[in-house]
C-alpha cells in the first residue's frame, strides 16, 4: 500500500509515499523492542539509533496522523489523508517506483486530525477551492504544524509548605491580597490561567515566588468538573421564552435523533439575546456537551467571557489570533479532549475538533468580520451551518441586523427565524430624529466653530441641536456616544494654492492625517504629527510646504476621531469655558491597541458618570453601555451614497447597531443622525420602517437587479509588478472560461476584467474577473473543471492569482 500524504504546499492534489518501513515512532519501537526482549512496559530502554533504523514496518500510519516526509530538497510535515494500493498506482502511470519515497517519520500513534475534522477539511477545500494541504495549514495551531508533541503540561501555582501571609509585611497590602487569592486553592494549587482570571497578576507570581512564598510546578490539565449554575437565570419575557422553548426542542431532537437545526435569531439590539444564549446552553452544558460561541471581534471575547462566568461555574476557553503559541495549542488539546466546556472565539474557533459539541452560537452574525479575507476565504457563519449539520446540532445565527444572505436561507426554508420584538427588562426602543445640517440655501453646512487650545477657531461638524442635546444628556449625569467611521485626524491633507492633496507613494489612496497628544514612536523617532496610509501602513511626516508649489496654505479637509475629540474637549472639556468638565474617550484602533486598554475603557464606562464616547465601527458591536442614552451619528448615512451595492445594507446595519447603544437600561434612549441629505429615501425607510423593511425592499431590488443573495459570486483576483500583466492573465483565464461556458448552456456569468476598487495597494497592482451563476452547482462546476487548467496557463505561473467563493465586496 501507500499512503496519500497532504501537504502545505499551494498545489491541488495530495503527494503519495510508501510506508516507513523503517523509522517507527519512538513508541512503538519501545513496545517493539519490549516484545522482542519480553521486557516489561516499566523497564527503562536505552537503544541505539541504529536500532531503530532496522526495525522493518508493515503498519500503515492511522488516517490523520503528522508524518514528516521528503518534499524535493525539504522535508515537510503532512496529514495522512488516505492509502492507495502500489499496483494501481503504478498502472494509472503517473509515477514509477523508482519515484516513490518512503514516509521519513511518522510523528502520531493517534489521529491528530479526527474524521469529522477531516471532513469538514475536505468540505473547505472542495467548497473553497483551496488545496487541501493548505487548509490544514490554516486550520491548525503552528505547534502542531512544527510536529511539536501533543499533551501539554500546564504551569500550575501553590502557596509553598510552612508559608503564611504573616510572613508579608502589614503595610504590603496589595502582596497579601494576592498571597491570600493563590492560598484559597489550597494545596492543590491552581493553573497559572486560572489564577490571572481569579485577579492574581501575573507581576505578583514572580515577586511572591522570589520570596519562596510560592512555587510553581507543572501539570496536566485536570477534567472538568460537571457545568453548574453561579447565579440563577434571569426571568425571561414572553417572547425570549419562546425563542428557548424553541431552542431547547431543537438540542432534544438533535440528542435524541442527530437532527440539525439553523436558527437566525433575529432580535432587536438590547432584546436579551445573551439572556437566552445562556439558557439554552444551560441543557447542554448539564448533559457534559461543549457550547461554542463565536463572536465577531477579540475586543468582545473579554467581556462575553465575564458574563458567561457570571452565570457559569465551567471550564471557559478563550480562543482568538492574539494567543501565543503554546495557548493556541493547549486550548486544541482542551478543546479535543472536552476539557474545555464553553469555548468563546473568533472565526477560527470553528475549526477546532471538539470531544463532544451540543450547540454552536453565532453571537452578532451580520458581522463582517466572519469573512476571511485572505488564504482560505471562508465565512464563518456559513461554516458554523456546515458544522452543526454535520454533527446534527443546533446552530444559532444571532443578530438585531441579519444580512440579505441570512433573511434568503430563512425564506429557502434553510433556517428557522425566531424573533425577539422587544427590548428585555421594559427598556424603550431608541427614539430616532434626523438633523439636518445644511443650511436653507443648501450650500453650506450649519456646523459650530469652536476655539481650539491653541486659540485656532475649528469646525466641530456638529450643529447647535446636537450640542444642545448633548448638554443636557451630561447634565442629567448620563452618557453620550458620538460615532463616526473613520480615524486619524482628518482624511486628507490638501494645499489650497494648488489643490495638491497628499497621497501614498504605494497604494491609490489619500494618506490620513494623524495628529495626536500622545506622541507615538516611529523608527526611534517621536512623530506628533504624521501622515499615515490606512491600507499599507506607510507613514511620514507632516510637510510643512506643498511639496508641487511650495505654499505653506496646506489645511485638512474632513474629520476623523481625534479631530471631533479635540473638538469635543473644546467645548465638553474646558474649565474655562464650561462650569462641568466631562471626560471625553476616544475608542479606535489607535486608542485600543494596547493590551488591556479596553478593559480601561470598560472601566471607564462603567462606572456609569457622564462622558462622551467618540468612536469608529468598534463600539457598534455587542457592547452594552447602560448609561448612554444619547447616540449622535454625524455623517454615518453618508455610506448609502458609495458606488458599492452591498453599502446600503451595510450602512443601514452599521446605523442601527450604533444606535442600538442607546438607551439599553431604564432610561429611554434617542439617536440624532445628522446629515447633509434629509431627504435621502434609503435613510428615511430606514428611520421610519425600521431594519426589517428596508432589509426587504433591499432584497427585491437585489432580485431585479440579479445580485447576490438570489445569484452565487465567484471573483478572481490577480495580483502582480504592473496593471498589464494582471489584466493579460485574467484575461486568458476569462477566455477559458468562456470557451467552457459555451459548451454548457452559459449557465455562468463572466464579466469583463476590471481593475480592482483599489487598483494599486502596498506597490501591487489588482484585477479583477467576476463570476455570476443562478445555481451554485453551475459555478462549481466551471471551477472544479477549470480551475486547474487556468493556473497552469503560462502567463499566470509568476502572479498572485486567488480565488473567493461568495465575496463580500467586488
Ligand atoms: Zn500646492
Ligand atoms: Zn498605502
Amino acid at each position: 500500500m501507500l499512503v496519500s500524504v497532504a501537504l502545505p504546499v499551494p498545489l491541488y492534489q495530495q503527494f503519495t509515499y510508501l510506508l516507513p518501513n523503517k523509522v517507527l515512532s519512538k513508541q512503538k519501537v519501545k513496545q517493539q523492542i519490549s516484545a522482542d526482549f519480553s521486557l516489561t512496559d516499566s523497564t527503562p530502554i536505552d537503544f541505539p539509533s541504529n536500532a531503530i533504523q532496522n526495525l522493518p514496518s508493515d503498519e500503515l500510519p492511522p488516517i490523520g496522523v503528522r508524518v514528516r516526509v521528503p518534499f524535493g530538497r525539504q522535508t515537510l510535515i503532512g496529514i495522512v489523508v488516505g492509502y492507495q494500493s502500489l499496483a494501481d498506482t503504478l498502472a494509472k502511470g503517473h509515477l514509477t517506483l523508482k519515484q516513490l519515497k518512503p514516509i521519513k517519520q511518522v510523528l502520531d500513534d493517534k489521529p491528530i486530525i479526527d474524521e469529522t475534522l477531516l471532513q469538514l477539511a475536505k468540505w473547505l477545500a472542495h467548497y473553497y477551492h483551496y488545496p487541501l494541504g493548505e487548509v490544514f495549514m490554516v486550520m491548525l495551531p503552528s505547534f502542531i504544524r512544527q510536529g511539536k508533541a501533543l499533551d501539554i503540561f500546564i504551569r500550575h501555582w501553590k502557596v509553598s509548605k510552612n508559608s503564611t501571609i504573616e510572613q508579608l509585611s502589614k503595610s504590603a497590602h496589595r502582596q497579601r491580597e494576592q498571597f491570600a487569592l493563590i492560598q484559597l486553592n489550597g494545596e492543590q494549587g491552581a493553573s497559572e490561567d486560572v489564577l490571572l482570571l481569579e485577579g492574581v497578576e501575573r507581576h505578583y507570581l514572580k515577586k511572591l515566588a522570589d520570596k519562596g512564598l510560592i512555587e510553581s510546578f507543572l501539570q496536566r490539565q485536570q477534567p472538568p468538573k460537571p457545568v453548574n449554575l453561579a447565579k440563577l437565570p434571569l426571568t425571561l419575557n414572553s417572547e425570549q421564552q419562546q425563542v428557548v422553548d424553541s431552542l431547547y426542542q431543537a438540542y432534544k431532537n438533535s440528542k435524541s435523533k442527530a437532527v440539525y437545526q439553523g436558527f437566525l435569531l433575529n432580535g432587536v439590539t438590547g432584546s436579551g439575546k445573551t439572556e437566552v444564549y445562556l439558557q439554552a446552553m444551560y441543557p447542554v452544558l448539564k448533559d457534559n456537551k461543549q457550547v461554542l460561541i463565536l463572536v465577531p471581534e477579540i475586543g468582545l471575547t473579554p467581556q462575553t467571557k465575564a458574563r458567561f462566568s457570571q452565570r457559569f461555574i465551567a471550564n471557559i476557553l478563550l480562543l482568538h489570533s492574539g494567543l501565543s503559541d503554546s495557548s493556541r495549542m493547549q486550548g486544541w488539546e482542551d478543546c479535543q479532549q472536552g476539557r474545555a466546556q464553553i469555548i468563546i472565539g473568533t472565526r477560527s474557533a470553528l475549526l477546532y475538533p471538539f470531544a463532544d459539541l451540543g450547540l454552536i452560537i453565532v453571537d452578532e452574525a451580520h458581522g463582517g468580520s466572519y469573512k476571511q479575507q485572505d488564504s482560505l476565504r471562508y465565512h464563518a457563519s456559513d461554516v458554523a451551518l456546515y458544522r452543526g449539520f454535520q454533527l446534527g446540532i443546533p446552530v444559532i445565527l444571532g443578530t438585531a441586523t441579519p444580512t440579505l444572505e441570512q433573511l434568503n436561507l430563512v425564506q429557502l426554508g434553510k433556517l428557522t427565524q425566531l424573533n425577539l420584538t422587544k427590548r428585555a427588562g421594559g427598556a424603550k426602543p431608541p427614539v430616532f430624529q434626523l438633523i439636518n445640517a445644511c443650511d436653507p440655501d443648501g450650500k453650506h453646512t450649519r456646523t459650530v466653530h469652536s476655539q481650539q487650545t491653541n486659540g485656532d477657531w475649528q469646525d466641530t461638524g456638529l450643529t447647535t441641536e446636537v450640542i444642545t442635546a448633548m448638554t443636557e444628556t451630561l447634565e442629567m449625569g448620563e452618557q453620550v456616544l458620538v460615532f463616526l467611521n473613520r480615524r486619524g485626524y482628518a482624511p486628507v491633507l490638501l494645499c489650497h494654492a494648488c489643490g495638491w492633496q497628499a497621497d501614498c507613494p504605494h497604494c491609490d489612496a489619500h494618506l490620513t492625517v494623524h495628529k495626536s497628544n500622545q506622541s507615538s514612536m516611529h523608527k526611534g523617532r517621536y512623530l506628533a504629527h504624521y501622515l499615515q496610509c490606512h491600507h499599507c501602513g506607510w507613514r511620514t511626516q507632516m510637510p510643512q510646504h506643498c511639496p508641487d508649489c511650495q505654499s505653506s496654505n496646506l489645511d485638512t479637509l474632513g474629520m476623523g476621531t481625534s479631530q471631533l475629540t479635540d473638538s469635543l474637549h473644546a467645548i465638553f472639556a474646558n474649565p474655562q469655558k464650561s462650569k462641568d468638565s466631562y471626560p471625553i474617550i476616544q475608542i479606535d484602533r489607535d486608542t485600543t491597541r494596547n493590551k488591556g486598554s479596553w478593559e480601561n475603557i470598560y472601566r471607564q464606562i462603567n462606572t456609569g458618570k457622564p462622558t462622551i464616547l467618540v468612536g469608529t465601527q468598534m463600539i457598534a458591536k455587542g457592547h452594552h453601555f447602560p448609561n448612554v442614552t444619547l447616540v449622535v451619528m454625524p455623517n454615518a448615512d453618508l455610506g448609502f451614497l458609495s458606488a458599492d451595492f452591498r453599502s446600503p445594507e451595510h450602512t443601514a446595519q452599521l446605523i442601527m447597531q450604533v444606535a442600538g447603544r442607546a438607551g439599553r437600561s431604564k432610561k429611554a434612549g434617542r439617536v440624532l443622525i445628522q446629515t447633509l441629505q434629509p431627504q435621502n429615501p434609503l435613510l428615511l425607510s430606514l428611520v421610519s420602517d425600521g431594519y426589517q423593511v428596508f432589509a426587504s425592499q433591499l432584497m427585491k431590488e437585489r432580485y431585479l437587479m440579479g445580485l447576490p443573495p438570489y445569484v452565487h459570486a465567484c471573483l478572481i483576483r490577480c495580483e502582480s509588478k504592473t496593471l498589464e500583466q494582471t489584466h493579460q492573465s485574467l484575461e486568458q483565464i476569462s477566455a477559458l472560461f468562456t470557451q467552457y461556458n459555451l459548451q454548457h448552456d452559459k449557465q455562468v456569468a463572466i464579466s469583463a476584467v476590471i481593475d480592482a476598487p483599489m487598483a494599486k495597494k502596498n506597490g501591487r497592482y489588482h484585477s479583477q474577473l467576476l463570476l455570476l451563476a443562478r445555481q451554485r452547482s453551475h459555478l462549481h462546476r466551471l471551477l472544479d473543471d477549470c480551475w486547474h487548467s487556468a493556473l497552469q496557463l503560462p502567463s499566470v505561473k509568476s502572479l498572485r492569482l486567488s480565488l473567493d467563493i461568495d465575496p463580500t465586496g467586488w
